[in-house]
């Protein structure tokens, strides 16, 4: 008798390899990553500079190809999709936070949220509803008028959270989403994110700080496109939150 299978990992990735360039300028930038990623979790990928960490998270995001290997977001094999439903599986399944915030200027804050509703063809009411949801969620119930430029870094971070959590992602993403921001502003983004932690969401997060990826539950180190480590931590407690619940 075999136990009947649990629900299917968030992410399953085998053996993912990524080479730039050719011949003598050829750089291998991952050298077989393997991973799987179970609902809920939240992960830290650490490393220093050059050691894959981008290069990894775009595979995951669906806005890169490996050379080889294979990965699964819910289930999906992403590698054998076309082009129709891997742009719906990045649209739904995939949130992404970048470090440089990525906002589109001149455009409000509530725009730049409704932007992945957009383009998932959801009608007007219930995007501006969604987004403005998702704001609240982010403490920026105030500011859904504002563009980016009227907005502090920690500001406009919030808001990319916002976008990427708008369409309900199997999957959060996030590229060092700290990496321009003031200690005060880390310190709001982190605790967003450890509530979106709390509230069952799966989150990936690439940091080179170990004070970031103290928050994660799970810590995984590249070098040089290879997985060095992979160990499960105890959070640490962040302060009593101060925004409204997610
Ligand atoms: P990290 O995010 O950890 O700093 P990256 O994934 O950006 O690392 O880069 C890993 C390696 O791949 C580095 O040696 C980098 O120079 C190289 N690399 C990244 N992107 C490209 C590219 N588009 N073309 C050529 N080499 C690249
Ligand atoms: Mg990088």
């Amino acid at each position: 008798m075999t136990a009947p299978d649990g629900p299917a990992p968030v992410l399953r990735v085998s053996d993912l390899v990524k080479e730039y360039g050719e011949g003598d300028a050829r750089v291998r930038a991952l050298r077989g990553v393997s991973m799987d990623v179970e609902r809920g979790d939240y992960v830290a990928i650490m490393g220093a500079s050059g050691s894959g960490k981008s290069t990894l998270m775009n595979i995951l995001g669906c806005l890169d190809v490996p050379t080889s290997g294979t990965y699964l977001i819910d289930g999906a094999d992403v590698g054998l999709l076309d082009e129709h439903q891997l742009a719906i599986l990045r649209n739904r399944r995939v949130g992404f936070v970048f470090q440089s915030f990525n906002l589109i200027p001149r455009m409000s804050a509530l725009a730049n949220v409704e932007l992945p509703l957009v383009y998932g063809g959801v009608g007007l009411a219930e995007r501006r509803a969604r987004a403005l949801a998702a704001l609240e969620q982010v403490g920026l119930a105030d500011r859904v008028h504002h563009e980016p430029n009227q907005l502090s870094g920690g500001q406009q971070q919030r808001v990319a959270v916002a976008r990427a959590l708008v369409t309900a992602p199997a999957l959060l993403l996030a590229d060092e989403p700290t990496g321009n921001l003031d200690t005060a502003s880390t310190g709001d983004v982190l605790q967003i994110m450890d509530r979106l932690s709390d509230s069952g969401r799966t989150i990936v997060l690439i940091t080179h700080e170990n004070d970031v990826a103290a928050h994660a539950k799970r810590v995984i180190r590249l070098v040089d496109g290879e997985i060095v480590e992979d160990r499960r931590q105890a959070p640490v407690d962040g302060p009593p939150p101060r925004m409204a619940a997610l």
